[in-house]
């Protein structure tokens, strides 16, 4: 019979009891502050000690699922690691799971291969601590971290130094003199003080590392060179986490970008806040510059939206560009798939290749006619439909003659130069039009991606691009020629 297994199922009954007779009926709020103190003071034993069988139990678990892949005991329960064991079991989440890894690896313990018995732990004097309940894992990591970040800096011998300093620590025997570490293990035990928390031994930890890696102090270049990381989180509220640390200089090239895309001309946008009334009074055709005088409509993002379309126009540059590296031969392209009757009802969802959460299907139709991106269709079945081709692109040749043409963003205002900027079908190509030049104009990310939401009207009258702007802008809804357009067909001296 399973016994441990059978103890902790006797535990759990206890605390179903707890929870059912006591907590339920309300007890809780009727404690005395002592009595509060006590029930939390016992859940802390508890749970240090639930944490010390789980470590033990992983650690084997680890050593188990060490082999060739068939033969883990993590393949044959049908998962792919220990972490993604422990969130099915344990019900954890995945930086828990890893904690639980991580901390497993302190208290394992090796075999001698030559005669079979188990080697100490890697941390002897901590795993003490944690089976005598004096430790949890968060304990275990916090003493264990930085002495382990160190790496191959600290020597076996000053790890279990450090190990037997941080354990006396934690169980309270508290020492003032600076030099204890060269007489442990000393009689800690008649000098017991409060027990150290995680804090404090994460803390000393940091301290001895200092001690025994004096010249540790890596050049800081090389441990940013380490430590420089960009990563993509998990999908949550529809947006994805990007993460990171950026060396500096990489930092300052993206900075820059960021500064020429949000500020392209001098005399750029107007400062947020701005509010820039329609003028008065009759406009001549013939007057571009002055027929948009005052027309600059408020530009409400705020600086780290208007920096995430920068980062979107950057991404659709490097796609497309020549250079950038190939997947499969072929451009590196996102598949967005979507079934062709949410297409056509324009309700419900798409999928983007390599990201969990589904996107409305308004973003299939507008990545549908930027490179780099491949749109592909489903029945309901799941069977493909349909798969965009590159008719619905506009090419490197058609988009230079378009950026000649419109300069910046068509959209008043905003002097997105129109390198940065996405090619749009002005009449979508799902409904028939052309992947053309007289059918393309170019819009930043931003009014790309929101033409179909905003009150904007955009049209192609013999080959040149005309906005009609919502009434709270231009109280006359007139079409009018893109200033840049404008300007560019002016004869020379104006
Ligand atoms: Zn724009």
């Amino acid at each position: 019979m399973n016994s441990i297994a059978a103890v902790l199922g006797e535990v759990a009954e206890d605390l179903a009891r707890v929870l059912a007779e006591r907590v339920r009926a309300d007890l809780i709020p009727g404690l005395s502050d002592d009595q509060l103190m006590a029930v939390l003071r016992a859940a802390g034993e508890g749970q240090r000690r639930l944490d010390a069988i789980v470590l033990e139990t992983v650690a084997e678990l680890e050593a188990r699922s060490a082999g060739l892949r068939d033969e883990r005991l993590t393949t044959r329960q049908g998962c792919r690691n220990t972490n993604e064991l422990l969130q099915r079991v344990l019900g954890v989440d995945a930086r828990d799971g890893a904690r639980i890894v991580t901390g497993s690896a302190a208290v394992r313990r090796h075999t001698d291969t030559t005669s079979g018995a188990p080697l100490p732990a890697r941390w002897p004097a901590l795993r003490d601590a944690l089976l005598d309940g004096r430790i949890g894992l968060g304990g275990m990591l916090a003493a264990t971290g930085p002495v382990e970040r160190a790496g191959a800096r600290i020597s076996d011998i000053d790890r279990l130094r450090a190990d037997a300093e941080l354990a006396a620590h934690a169980c309270g025997e508290v020492s003032d003199d600076p030099d204890a570490a060269d007489d442990l293990p000393g009689d800690h035990a008649s000098r017991r003080g409060p027990a150290a928390t995680p804090e404090d031994l994460g803390i000393l930890s940091r301290v001895i590392v200092t001690y025994l890696d004096p010249d540790g102090a890596e050049p800081a270049r090389r441990r940013a060179m380490r430590e420089r990381a960009v990563t993509l989180g998990k999908t949550r509220d529809g947006l994805v986490p990007l993460r990171g640390a950026l060396l500096p200089e990489v930092a300052g090239q993206l900075q820059r970008l960021f500064d020429a895309y949000l500020s392209p001309h001098v005399d750029g946008p107007p400062p947020p806040g701005v509010h820039f009334a329609p003028s008065d009074g009759e406009l001549d055709a013939d007057e571009f510059d002055t027929e948009w005088e005052g027309l600059v409509p408020l530009d409400t993002r705020t600086r780290a939206q208007k920096q995430h379309d920068a980062l979107a126009a950057m991404l659709g540059i490097a796609a497309r560009h020549d250079e950038a590296p190939t997947l499969g031969g072929a451009a590196p392209t996102l598949v967005v798939s979507v079934t062709a009757a949410d297409l056509v009802s324009g309700s419900r969802w798409a999928h983007v290749d390599g990201i969990d959460e589904p996107v409305p299907v308004s973003v299939a139709n507008h990545t549908a006619c930027a490179g780099g991106v491949q749109r592909v269709l489903f029945d309901e079945h799941g069977r493909i439909v349909g798969i965009s081709t590159s008719g619905r692109i506009f090419t490197a040749h058609q988009r230079r003659a378009i950026t000649l043409r419109d300069r910046e963003c068509v959209i008043p205002g905003c002097h997105v130069p129109a390198t940065w900027c996405e090619i749009h079908h002005v009449r979508e190509h799902a409904r028939g039009g052309p992947t053309h030049t007289d059918n393309g104009v170019a819009l930043c990310w931003f009014h790309h991606h929101t033409i179909d939401t905003s009150e904007w009207d955009i049209r192609v009258v013999d080959g040149l691009p005309e906005i009609r702007g919502p009434a709270w802008w231009d109280r006359e809804r007139r079409w009018r020629r893109p200033r840049a357009v404008s300007r560019a067909l002016a004869p020379p001296g104006r």
